[in-house]
């Protein structure tokens, strides 16, 4: 007897829930346009994932993107900003513009095959330790989504999708934010390989990245040192003052170096000397504060020594602008989507990854984690999305494409990110930044409580770079 209203009230709800995914017609049109696309998707990030070019360098990479989205019928602008590896791709016209962003940069040395164990696809060379190969086909999956609906009349406005390069070195974008390629942008959004699904409430390190150069003068070390003035004293002094300044400032900052040039050979007291530096911490305010001490550590080591001193700020990075609202709309459709199978092969090379780096074997997280309250100090890692988003209101999703308990930035996010693991990830992404975008389009009052948001938390604050000026430092090619 108990079993009859039990079965009803089962299929009343999966019925809800099946009409909860019916409820959009659009949404519908987008999951199936991304499925259409998925070979191509997944083959244009295979492509960059072996190409793996680094910052700036990224021209198989960017064309594979842009050329798909030309063929696909956007409007494309090649070497926008002066970097010839950014572009954009632009469909539909008027308001509401939407933008979207992909990326596509590698990291040097972490060459690896699409294999549980270390083994590099080529010695030495770069690897997409970030995803980002993932990162940019699956933006861009998005977007051709959103365009075939608008091409058959059920969405208008402008739909532009941003060719973002180097966002592991200089920050592509904040060139593209400078050059004011973001300022008719209604609402923008990205996403980012990652060991969980989530709509992203989490902001994220607020960084400057400078360089500090010393120069004395030779002499020879034994016969006349006191001639000399030695450049890597003063570097010497620097880190002694800086490794000080630790003790005194807030557990959110963080600071790192790298000793760019420290001598040529011991006999020569020597004349030049370079150190690169990041500080960062949890809100710009926050870095100005330690990088003004830094500065003057910088001045102090150099009468040290009696050496001069140069700081040459490179770029940096805003902290990000959470906007909950946004996050909102695309938990919602994360829901819709439900979470990703994985199937035993795929559990099982995740295991074997975290067997190897020595983490627990909890294989992959395909899940759809809740909304989570906004920290006030995000994890460390900065972005140049983080600028972005204080031009514009941004939503950004975060999705599995590699297991936890291993090292990011390492040669497992590049193993996962060149077979099914990081594909369907990068499904995730397109199906739900789509179905967001739809949203977007259809729905003025969410675009309006979404800006609202944003001007709230902005707070008047008038955004400006840390990119010095002058075009972006196109590194030599070889
Ligand atoms: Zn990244």
């Amino acid at each position: 007897m108990r079993s009859i209203p039990l079965i009803l009230f089962l299929c009343a709800i999966s019925s809800a829930w099946a009409q909860k995914i019916k409820t959009n017609p659009n949404k519908d049109l987008v999951i199936a346009s991304v499925d259409k696309h998925q070979k191509e998707l997944t083959a244009i990030s295979d492509k960059i994932w072996a190409y793996a070019e680094t910052a700036l360098k990224e021209f198989k990479s960017s064309k594979e993107l842009a050329d798909y989205a030309e063929a696909q019928g956007f409007r494309v602008k090649r070497g926008v900003s002066g970097m010839p590896t950014a572009f954009t791709a632009e469909y539909g016209s008027g308001k509401p513009v939407i933008g979207i962003m992909g990326e596509y940069d590698a990291l040097p040395g972490i060459s690896q095959k699409a294999s549980p164990v270390r083994e590099a696809l080529v010695e030495g060379a770069a690897g997409q330790g970030c995803g980002h190969n993932l990162f940019g086909a699956g933006s861009l999956g998005a977007a051709i989504a959103i365009k075939e609906l608008m091409q058959q009349g059920k969405l208008k406005g402008t739909l532009r999708f941003y060719g973002t390069p180097a966002e592991e070195a200089v920050g592509g974008k904040i060139y593209m934010a400078r050059d004011g390629l973001f300022n008719d942008v209604d609402i923008c959004l990205d996403w980012h390989p990652d060991t969980k699904n989530a709509a992203n409430t989490q902001s994220s390190q607020a960084m400057v990245d400078f360089l500090v150069e010393f120069k004395g003068k030779a002499a020879h070390a034994a016969a006349d040192p006191w001639n000399g003035r030695s450049a890597v004293d003063g570097l010497e002094a620097f880190t002694d003052g800086v490794n000080m300044l630790r003790e005194h400032v807030r557990p959110s900052v963080r600071m790192h170096y790298v000793i760019v040039s420290g001598g040529d050979v011991p006999n020569v007291v020597p004349e030049y000397a370079k150190i690169w530096m990041w500080v960062r911490d949890s809100k710009r305010s926050g870095v100005e504060e330690v990088f003004a001490r830094v500065k003057e550590i910088a001045r102090g080591a150099g009468m040290v020594a009696g050496v001069e001193t140069k700081v040459t700020v490179q770029t940096g990075d805003y902290e990000l602008l959470v906007n909950r609202t946004g996050a909102s709309a695309l938990q919602k459709n994360l829901e819709i989507l439900g979470p990703i199978i994985y199937t035993p092969e795929e559990i099982a090379f995740a295991k074997k990854i975290q067997e190897v780096q020595g983490g627990a074997q909890t294989g992959l997280d395909g899940g759809i984690y809740p909304l989570r309250e906004t920290l006030e100090h995000p994890v460390g890692g900065s972005t140049d999305v983080g600028d972005i988003s204080w031009i514009v209101p941004e939503i950004t999703l975060q999705a599995t494409t590699a297991p936890a308990n291993t090292a990011w930035h390492g040669w497992s996010v590049v193993a996962c990110g060149g077979m099914s693991i990081g594909h369907k990830g990068l499904i995730l992404a397109s199906k739900s930044l789509a179905m967001t975008m739809v949203d977007l389009f259809e729905n003025e009052q969410l675009r309006k409580d979404i800006r609202t948001e944003f001007e709230q938390r902005r707070a008047g604050h008038v955004y400006k770079s840390y990119i010095p000026d002058g075009p972006p430092p196109i590194p030599a090619q070889n």
